[in-house]
């Protein structure tokens, strides 16, 4: 018989010498220690097994984030079962279109209820046995585009990327790690929990992002995970100083592009150069900056030990494909959209356009569906964007593509801030061709972004979908 390779076992194995250790220090200082947590995922473990949960079967969880909804995550791996985590963001609709898609054994909107009732009871002792290949987790990605699709990742895939981070991020017991991050997204529930369990290290444990927690939080922490706009608010906020930052060994930043102004700025502001890293549901953490050696604005480092990156069709520029023990086997009950996305010898074509330099470090352009195609032209909207954000006047861009009469696709900015739209666009033109070229500029206060701090180019192309429709 193979050895196990339950995930949560394989978790154990950091802390499971350390049940006086703190596990999440809540922000009112309460403590719940890794000891406690063991106890309560084999309760949990044991009560899903009495609700009839069977290897395979999916667990469900909307709710809020809390130390009860991790016990849960880790109690459905460990009875074997295969965890399914949702944004609380979903309208019931949404809910009904996964739990009807991935038909779980239970659905669970009240995480702290269940460790209430499995108190007291007897723990399960020995975890379900799994294989590297069972599924652990479907994550549904955030599609922004026809149906959401199930990423199935296995207790393998898992646990190599957990291995892998833990090791180049140099992660140890005496690490303290801040976990601002939501938990129905990989980067908060695969990146940052799986770190700190190998290394039996305490997190401090805050519901949300909110910089005046965040800033109590970083007097105790080593080690600070965030989107970039978590990196954007601290820099907001003049108590955010290099004295703050100064016991904090590691801020690392991913799940949408950091902007090279928000790095400067950053480096700046507490002398550190924060650690950009690029990942997705379907495989987790794919490439990340050095812990040692340059950490460079825009680049999102190297791929991760183990992983094979390469530029589709070998271009130059194109699409990022990748092959790994970490990147899933398949979409959820979607053979044929599975089988668009993997090449023949089975590298997984992510969607994301970028190149990789003579050294190895990739870059990243944008998505392959945010490519502009103006007058069978070819436009990267990364670009324009890293010269608009470099003008007076101007925070952030985003640049899309909106139908046009004669070109097919025309380019045009969304900007936060202000300034002379033809004066921009005449500064534009002086260092990019006219089809690369914006014809148009907005400008916003906001630009709309998701729960990870993506901007959702989708909502903006459809706002100002008719901007060159009317053109005589
Ligand atoms: P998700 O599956 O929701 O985690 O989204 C994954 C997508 O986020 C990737 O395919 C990228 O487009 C984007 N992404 C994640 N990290 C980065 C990064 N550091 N820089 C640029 N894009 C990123």
């Amino acid at each position: 018989m193979t050895e196990n390779q339950n995930l949560y076992d394989i978790l154990a194995t950091g802390f499971s010498s350390r049940p006086d250790g703190a596990c999440f220090i809540h922000a009112d200082g309460s403590i719940l220690t890794y000891g406690d947590l063991a106890l309560s995922v084999g309760q949990v473990a044991a009560l899903l097994l009495d609700r009839g949960v069977e290897p395979g079967d999916r667990v469900a969880l909307q709710a809020d984030k809390s130390a009860e909804a991790v016990i849960l995550y880790l109690a459905t791996l460990k009875a074997g079962g295969v965890f399914l985590p949702l944004n609380t963001a979903y309208t019931a609709s949404e809910v009904r279109y996964f739990l009807t898609d991935a038909e779980p054994r239970l659905f669970i909107q009240d995480a702290a209820a269940l460790v209430a009732e499995a108190k007291g009871s007897e723990p399960m002792a020995a975890s379900v046995p799994r294989t590297a290949g069972d599924l652990a987790s479907i994550i549904y990605t955030s599609g922004t585009t026809g149906r959401s699709k199930g990423a199935m990742l296995s207790h393998g895939n898992l646990a190599a990327n957990a291995r892998a981070l833990h090791e180049i991020w140099g992660f140890t017991p005496d690490d303290v790690l801040l976990h601002a991050l939501p938990i129905f997204h990989v980067h908060g529930l695969f990146v940052a929990l799986h770190c700190a369990f190998l290394s039996g290290c305490p997190m401090v444990w805050l519901p949300k992002f909110d910089d005046v927690q965040v800033l109590a939080g970083l007097g105790k922490a080593t080690v600070m995970m965030g989107v970039p706009t978590f990196y954007t608010r601290l820099l907001a906020n003049p108590g955010f100083t290099r004295e703050v930052a100064d016991g904090t060994r590691l801020f690392i930043s991913g799940s949408a592009p950091l902007l090279e102004s928000t790095f400067a700025e950053f480096e700046a502001r507490t002398g550190q150069r924060i650690l950009e890293r690029y990942g997705m549901s379907e495989s987790v953490i794919i490439t990340s900056n050095p812990l040692d050696g340059g950490r460079i604005a825009g680049s999102v480092g190297y791929a991760l030990p183990g992983v094979d990156l390469r530029i589709a069709d070998g271009e130059a520029t194109g699409v990022i494909e990748i092959r790994g023990p970490s990147v899933f086997s398949a979409y959820w009950r979607m053979p044929e959209k599975t089988a668009e996305d993997f090449t023949a010898d089975g590298y997984f074509r992510t969607g994301d356009v970028g190149r990789m330099d003579a050294d190895g470090r990739v870059w990243i352009s944008g998505r392959a569906k945010d490519l502009i195609i103006s007058g069978g032209y070819n436009v990267y909207p990364k670009e324009v964007e890293l010269i608009l954000d470099e003008m007076a006047g101007i925070t952030e861009s985003a640049v899309i593509g909106l139908p046009h009469p004669d070109f097919g696709e025309a380019v045009a900015a969304v900007v936060i801030g202000s300034g002379d739209e033809a004066a921009i666009i005449a500064e534009l033109r002086q260092s990019l061709a006219a089809y690369k070229t914006p014809k148009r500029i907005f400008f916003v206060a906001e630009l709309p972004r998701n729960a990870m701090g993506k901007v959702q180019k989708n909502l903006l192309r459809d706002q100002y979908g008719s901007t060159f429709s009317t053109l005589p």
